[in-house]
């Protein structure tokens, strides 16, 4: 199969254009990532317009066209990465502007006395350095290390980084060792190579920031939205993980929590105080609870933590410790100034249930217990 450089050309601007569209269109769907995505657009039409610049370069006076090119392709190189830094918060390249003026001078006081040597091996010395800091980025970004598709990113990246460093360091050996003929050939190669780049970049960042969101999504729903605890969606998901993984014989805890006369404080206060009395429940028990335990808000004023490690003594400390810190801080004048207190049933996989609703339906029975008591009291569940 034979097919020629301006071919290939053509091939690879269609691409391109074809990923700004696509980009910007994945835009509107994505406004967290509006600025990431419209970087990586304006890179593809950096790419764009310097591959019409290199096949037009004879048209520029002197050498102008072919420096013109390098620099609106190490531009797009640039806007790769500055897409890829902000992944993890509203950081910025330092001084994009002042290295492509420092190339363009080099370009000027160099490049336009030995064209040749610049336009088949110096200039890919700076895209080879831009795609190695965007896959090292990549590796080391927060954001992306748990997506599936951060290791193709960075294999993309990476690959085509080594392609254009082989090309600047290698091909001048290989040109001295078998002749001038060959710079041809590997002028169609990094050609195709370019196409393939220009596939495989747009396509893998795209699934990156799908995929990015889908996880916000996921999370969202197993997310109380009022209290930022767990739902009962998420408590069983990871609350079964972590009983399923637990050691034999290592004590877990759940605590079931439900506030006393909740309605009463709606009726008396209006629903936007008993919210507040809910979040404030949350975040004492957030606090008292400790790291490891799992918190969810099963619904209404009902909550549940789960408490791996914990023997029935030490879930009754951190039982009746929240219970104490919510009423005395729903009652301070600094809170919401309401007095407010929480029964709590409490539960152990000691007693034989290593299953998370079975562990559950006895603390919600010993709860009903703390609840007939008087309430604003903690009662354990019997042995099954
Ligand atoms: P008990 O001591 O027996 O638990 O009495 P209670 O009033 O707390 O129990 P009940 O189940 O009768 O009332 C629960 C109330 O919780 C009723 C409902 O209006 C209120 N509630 C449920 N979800 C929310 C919420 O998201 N915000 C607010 N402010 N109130 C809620
Ligand atoms: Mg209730
Ligand atoms: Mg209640």
């Amino acid at each position: 199969m034979q097919i020629d450089l301006p071919t290939l050309y053509y091939l690879t601007i269609g691409t391109l254009l074809v990923a700004v569209a696509m980009t910007l269109w994945e835009r509107q769907a994505h406004p967290r990532r509006a600025r990431e995505l419209g970087a990586w657009a304006c890179a593809y039409l950096a790419f764009a317009a310097g591959c019409v610049v290199a096949m037009n370069r004879a048209h520029f006076p002197g050498f102008t066209g072919w420096g013109l090119a390098n620099i609106l392709f190490v531009l797009g190189y640039l806007m790769i990465l500055h897409g890829v830094v902000r992944l993890d918060g509203p950081a910025r390249l330092r001084h994009p502007a002042a290295l492509l003026a420092a190339l363009a001078l080099l370009w000027v006081t160099v490049g336009f006395h030995v064209p040749g040597l610049f336009w088949n091996y110096v200039a890919s010395l700076p895209i080879a350095l831009a795609c190695g800091l965007t896959a090292w980025t990549l590796l080391r970004s927060r954001t992306a290390r748990n997506l599936r598709s951060r290791p193709v990113v960075v294999a993309v990246a990476a690959g085509h980084g080594l392609f254009n460093l082989a090309r600047a360091l290698l091909t001048p050996l290989l040109v001295a060792a078998y002749g001038e003929e060959l710079l041809p050939v590997f002028g169609k190669m990094t050609m195709y190579e370019g196409v393939l780049f220009s596939v495989a970049m747009p396509m893998s960042l795209l699934a990156l920031v799908r995929e990015e969101a889908q996880g916000q999504l996921a999370a969202a729903a197993r997310t109380d939205y009022l209290t930022g605890l767990s739902n009962r969606h998420g408590f069983f998901e990871e609350g079964a993980r972590i009983l399923d993984r637990r050691e034999p014989h290592r004590p877990a805890a759940l605590l079931a929590f439900d506030l006393d006369h909740f309605k009463a404080i709606n009726d008396r206060h209006g629903h936007a105080a008993g919210d507040a009395v809910l979040g404030l429940f949350a975040r004492v028990a957030r606090e008292a609870a400790g790291p490891d335990a799992v918190l969810a808000r099963l619904g209404g004023e009902e909550f549940a933590a789960l408490l791996p490690g914990l023997d029935v003594a030490a879930a009754r400390t951190v039982g009746e410790g929240i219970a104490r810190r919510f009423a005395e801080a729903a009652a301070h004048r600094d809170g919401p100034g309401i007095p407010a207190t929480v029964s709590v049933g409490l539960a152990t996989a000691q007693t034989g249930l290593s299953d998370l609703s079975a562990l559950l339906s006895a603390a919600d029975r010993a709860l009903y217990r703390a609840k007939a008591g008087g309430r604003n009291r903690l009662e354990i569940a019997a042995a099954a």
